[in-house]
């Protein structure tokens, strides 16, 4: 789901752009899932989407109760599965950013003293 550079509005994706700003203006531009704010930096503005928390492939409806703001990260993680609820599918991406961070802390993050030179 690209994202237009010009307008910062969602492109090429099953919600029109109007339908998609609605959500974010909705959701404060904040990902409903990490808590990423949309509105904080550019790049952050990037990387925000619209999430079907019942995806399509699922037969999830175009309806803004099926919609949530949510950042590619997030989006990525959450993938296709079906949850019984939003809260199951937060508590999974949210685990899943979890092991992916110590997974990244153990293998590429610098050491501190190394960031800090640097
Ligand atoms: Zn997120």
């Amino acid at each position: 789901m690209p994202i237009s550079l010009t307008s910062l509005s969602i492109v090429d994706s099953p919600v029109t752009r109007e339908e998609g700003r609605k959500i974010l203006e909705r959701d404060d531009y904040v990902c409903r899932y990490c808590g990423l704010d949309g509105r904080a930096s550019f790049e952050n503005a990037l990387v925000m989407r619209v999430d079907f928390v019942v995806p399509r492939a699922r037969k999830g409806k175009k309806d803004p109760s099926n919609l949530v703001a949510c950042c590619t990260p997030c989006n990525t993680i959450k993938g296709t599965r079906v949850y019984a609820s939003f809260d199951e599918a937060k508590a999974f991406v949210l685990g899943q950013r979890e092991q992916l961070r110590k997974s990244w802390e153990s293998k590429i993050a610098r050491p501190l003293a190394k960031a800090a030179k640097a």
